[in-house]
């Protein structure tokens, strides 16, 4: 199945997106990890994407809707992915049908992370990120069994550049602004799904479960 994983950022997509590739086997694609990554190899799209990732701005549209269908063509993409910080706008959205329409495949259900504000600014601003491995910690909530080192890959643990405050308020108004009207798109197309965010990590994942088996029903 090819999901959609939409939220503002610290809504707890990548979480869940994790928790459901590992249950099924379906690829992880987070154009966040991936702009890292060529960022911490110095690749060309890691050097065109460090000044917008940092300023907490949208990274050009043609890199990352290259990124994402060089990353579909991939053989382990062939029985669905979930793609989680993609797209981000309704151009992206547009381009995503006309890569997934000219393959024969189309998206099955798209998730809508819903969470308040307060919520994500306590969650984005204790936020930890693994160097190695991108899991995540939290300060409070999921604290690492060693302060600021990974419990999976030991590898030191990061407070992003653009979870800093002012960079944080910056993200949530693009996201309102050109990421938000994504869940009308796909309301239009039947495709839309709502979960509450605010809950803990393993509440959201029993309602995915809910909804991805009612989705399998369906089919
Ligand atoms: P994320 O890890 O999804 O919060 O993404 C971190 C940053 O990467 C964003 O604030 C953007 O600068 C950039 N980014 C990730 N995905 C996209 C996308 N689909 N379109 C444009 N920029 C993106």
């Amino acid at each position: 199945m090819i999901l959609i994983f939409l939220g503002p950022p610290g809504s707890g997509k990548g979480t869940q997106a994790k928790r459901l590739s590992a249950e099924h086997g379906w690829p992880h694609l987070s154009t966040g990890d991936m702009l890292r990554t060529a960022i911490s190899i110095g690749s060309r799209v890691g050097l065109e994407a460090k000044s917008f990732i940092d300023q907490g701005a949208l990274v050009p549209d043609s890199v990352v809707i290259n990124l994402i269908a060089e990353r579909i063509s991939t053989m382990d993409c062939a029985h669905g992915f979930i793609l989680d910080g993609f797209p981000r706008n309704i151009a992206q959205a547009h381009a995503l049908d006309a890569m997934l329409g000219s393959r024969g495949r189309s998206i099955g259900r798209v998730v809508l992370f819903e969470i308040t504000e307060p919520f994500l600014i306590k969650r984005l601003s204790g936020r930890r990120t693994c160097s190695g491995c991108n899991t995540m910690y939290h300060i409070e909530a999921s604290p690492p069994k060693r302060e600021e080192v990974c419990d999976l890959c030991g590898k030191a643990l990061i407070h992003r550049s653009d979870d800093q405050p002012e960079v944080i308020h910056k993200r949530l108004e693009i996201y309102s602004k050109e990421t938000e009207p994504l869940a009308g798109f796909y309301r239009i197309e039947g495709k839309l799904q709502s979960i509450d965010a605010t809950l803990s990590p393993l509440e959201v994942s029993q309602q995915l479960s809910i909804l991805l088996a009612e989705e399998r029903s369906e089919l």
